[in-house]
């Protein structure tokens, strides 16, 4: 392709832009679908417009005001020119911003007798999404193919009207949108099928042509400052044959009005003329609309045409996209992920518009927190814009946020612009670089120079810490493995055992959703036990990703006394569902008699599932979200309230306990007090050695439940049986378990409730009667190991941000002195 036409373009772009945007100098601004910037032509020319001309407020009849109206219905005639709609056909309305024109509409809508139903384009900006919640039925279409399914489908007529919306252009990614809809769906669908164009982004840097009538959409928002940098001014465009909406418009105010009798007999008397004096209330922004006639007489002297700064911010675009997509890290893995949409390209200005939206991959395959480079464009003085975008759904599926993980997200303290944008290793938003007409080939080169300098990482030269750069890989060749995962959601019910082959979250506190609920007493506040309420092991709870629920069942005896055999909960702590003013606010739940901040469900249904269940009157209730403050995570769930450190200083509470191992050995570790920790771990060799001796005496052997386990680790069956090595877990001090590291913390001590039978909540004697006689310590019994995982400060890849373990993973422990063999271990604990 021959550029020169394009780069010398850009060179008479440049020369301009030095004389005419002089607050560019020094700083690289890549925001302009925020908003482009001003020419001080237009600046300097609105200026001297009003100091030199009197304009009054239109509406009387001094010259003032005269002249007042004459600029105004010649500016709005300009606005219809500029995108070829005839002012027979068309009005222009003008208003503060493409929102206010979007809620117009809606309003028109609201207004109708029947409601109506709206639809509209999963890439909508937030401002177009808000319109369903004055809709009386409402469609998200997820992809243009269910559009256009939609638009072929026979009507069922609701004899209600409709309305569809969607953007020109996406102000997420740039992408361009059909503009062929609003025919398809005039000739296709019912009369009361109305269309509207969010134009905000599109004219930016693109002409928008309403000269062919049929092919318009009835109603079309802009923003002029997106445009033309001043003034901060919106307009909506209607078509003059689907005016008759806005009849049914119920308010009126100053402007829009002819007549208004106030006291005993209130009647009013609209304007009829034209659709902008019915739609226009108060007073007009007169000085915002005086300067936009300057602003389009000042762009055409620029710039000449919106088709020269769409051929101009193509070109651009497409050198940024191909200089971003291209860089590649030492490794020669990707550096920047880029959000296009697979139908647009970028080159092609019918399919996508002057945006790059992406994210950042260091060379582990991580993702770069948007704050980190937010932070060092800020250094570098480029403008850009990072997070949301205002695009929720095209933010969403970009990122592949189902609904429940924003929401999660959004309890976790996630926002819009704050620092913790990395959850659960997905990042939660995207960095943007958006091009306007003033932008040159100079802010791309500078761009793609800033992210190479930054976020490339040359291998040979990166070697930050042995912990990130060696290589993960998983213990060969183990004895042992994962026989099986469990959480339990809610404390003291039952478990619910992760699917094998599911790589499942391992948290500072614990495997992912252990323990995330209780039951807590309506009176007293304190959390249940099984202990004291043992039928609590037949409510069966188990997590279901897929639908973003947790699903509770009752089992066993509990069906029989229960009506409800099911209820559902949000895996989201959606703050709506909690009691606020009730007595629970905050509930001070107090577990093993430590007090902690729980919230209860405000539902009925839940509590009543629960209490008639139990025979107890209980709320369901949550503990509160991990808060990352401080890049420190903090959490109050119950069995973290002794437990501070995970790195393997001493905890407070614990003690060193010499326990007998071998005949020959003794070992010395330090045990927990708290009756809880982060994960529970048990052998499978001890579990079967301790049920051989019950079975010996007769007695009824223990499931693995009754230990309320998260990990049992076992023996590999493809290893020679007779290799059991029952507690060999007492002289554990480390655990590899995939690729994943993790603290033994010192032994469980047991208490009765090992004698609840998980099936029947029968109590029965065993184990603790045998636990007692062969595993007593210093007069405490004990059964499993304490463990935590051991997190990386550096969170640099994949399996460090998201560490995940599964059923089946292999299992390598460490003791005290083998700690030195493994490298990235040793780094780990020092
Ligand atoms: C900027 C923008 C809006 C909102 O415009 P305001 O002038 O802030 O109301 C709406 N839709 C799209 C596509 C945009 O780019």
């Amino acid at each position: 392709m021959d550029e020169t036409p394009y780069v010398d373009y850009n060179d008479a772009i440049e020369e301009m832009r030095a004389r005419e945007y002089p607050m560019l100098h020094g700083t690289t601004y890549l925001d302009h679908a925020g908003t482009t910037l001003y020419a001080k032509s237009l600046i300097e020319r609105f200026s001297t417009d009003m100091i030199s001309n009197l304009y009054g407020n239109p509406h009387s009849a001094s010259n003032a005001s005269q002249l007042t109206t004459r600029r105004i219905e010649d500016i709005r005639l300009r606005l219809l020119e500029l995108f070829n709609a005839d002012p027979q056909e068309f009005n222009v309305v003008f208003v503060a911003n493409a929102t206010a024109g979007i809620k117009l509409v809606m309003d028109a809508f609201r207004d109708q007798e029947e409601g109506f139903w709206y639809g509209y384009h999963r890439d909508a900006h937030t401002s177009l999404i808000g319109v369903r919640e004055a809709a009386s039925e409402h469609r998200c279409f997820s992809s243009d193919a269910e559009v256009n399914d939609w638009i072929e489908q026979q009507d069922k007529s609701h004899g209600r009207a409709g309305l569809f919306a969607y953007p020109a252009q996406s102000n997420m990614n740039g992408r361009r949108l059909p503009l062929g809809w609003p025919r398809r769906i005039r000739t296709n669908k019912n009369e009361g099928m109305y269309t509207l164009l969010d134009a905000a982004a599109l004219v930016s840097t693109s002409p928008l042509d309403l000269g062919t009538l049929d092919e318009t959409p009835d109603f079309t928002v802009l923003s002029l400052y997106k445009i033309f940098g001043f003034p901060d001014l919106g307009a909506l465009i209607v078509r003059r044959a689907s005016a008759s909406i806005f009849d049914k418009r119920r308010y009126f105010g100053g402007g829009t009005v002819e007549m208004v009798v106030c006291l005993t007999e209130q009647w009013h008397a609209k304007k009829a003329d034209s659709i902008h004096e019915r739609l226009e209330d108060g007073t007009l922004p007169i000085h915002s609309i005086i300067a936009l006639d300057t602003a389009m007489n000042v762009h055409r002297e620029l710039y000449e045409s919106l088709e020269h700064i769409s051929t101009h911010t193509t070109f651009l675009a497409k050198k940024l996209y191909e200089g971003l997509s291209s860089l590649r890290h030492g490794n020669g893995t990707e550096v920047c992920h880029v959000y296009k949409d697979p139908s647009s390209t970028y080159g092609d200005p019918l399919t996508q518009g002057p945006i790059v939206a992406f994210n950042l991959r260091n060379e582990c395959g991580g993702w770069v927190s948007n704050a980190e480079v937010e932070k060092l464009a800020t250094v570098r003085n480029l403008q850009l814009r990072t997070g949301g975008l205002c695009n929720p759904g095209g933010v969403a599926s970009s990122l592949g946020l189902a609904p429940w993980e924003m929401r999660d997200n959004f309890s976790a303290g996630q926002r819009c612009g704050n620092d913790n944008d990395i959850i659960r290793a997905k990042p939660t938003g995207m960095v943007r670089v958006s091009l306007g007409a003033m932008s040159t080939l100079k802010d791309v080169q500078l761009f793609v120079a800033f992210v190479h300098e930054f976020f490339v990482q040359d291998s040979q030269t990166s070697i930050t810490s042995p912990t990130t750069t060696a290589q993960l890989e998983q213990p060969t060749q183990s004895r042992l493995h994962v026989e099986s995962l469990s959480v339990y959601p809610i404390k003291s019910c039952a478990g619910f055992s992760v699917p094998p082959g599911a790589a499942w979250d391992v948290r500072p506190e614990g495997l992912a959703w252990d323990r995330e609920w209780c039951l807590v007493h309506q009176g007293t506040g304190a959390a249940l036990s099984q202990k004291r309420y043992p039928k609590m092991a037949l409510i069966r709870p188990s997590i279901d990703l897929d639908e973003g629920v947790l699903r509770i069942n009752l089992v066993g005896a509990l069906r029989e006394v229960a009506v409800v055999h099911e209820v559902t909960v949000p895996l989201s702590a959606d703050p709506r569902l909690f009691n606020y003013e009730d007595t629970y606010k905050d509930a001070n739940a107090r577990v093993c008699g430590d007090t902690v901040r729980a919230k209860t469900y405000k539902s009925s249904e839940i509590t009543s599932f629960f209490s008639q269940a139990l025979g107890v009157a209980c709320h369901l209730a949550r503990f509160p979200a991990v808060s990352n403050e401080n890049g420190s995570t903090r959490h109050s769930k119950a069995h973290l309230q002794k437990y501070q450190n995970a790195s393997g200083i001493p905890m407070p509470g614990a003690f060193p306990v010499t326990i007998p191992m071998t005949p020959g050995g003794c070992v010395s570790k330090p045990i927990l007090l708290s009756n809880e920790s982060p994960i529970l771990t048990i052998s499978r060799s001890s579990l079967n050695r301790l049920n051989e001796l019950i079975k010996a005496e007769g007695g009824k052997a223990a499931q693995a439940e009754v230990f309320r386990a998260n990990i049992v680790v076992a023996e590999n069956p493809d290893y020679p049986p007779g290799l059991e090595d029952p507690y060999a877990e007492d002289d554990w001090r480390y655990l590899q378990i995939g690729q994943q590291y993790f603290e033994m913390l010192g032994a469980c001590r047991r208490c009765q409730m090992v004698c609840i039978d998980q099936q029947t909540a029968e109590r029965n004697q065993e184990p603790f009667v045998t636990l007692s006689k062969t595993r007593r310590f210093d007069g405490r019994v004990y059964f499993g190991e304490h463990t935590c995982h051991l997190p990386v400060e550096d969170a640099v890849s994949q399996s460090v941000q998201n560490p995940t373990i599964a059923v089946g993973d292999a299992v390598r422990p460490f003791r005290d002195d083998d700690v030195h063999y493994d490298s990235r271990l040793h780094a780990l604990v020092g």
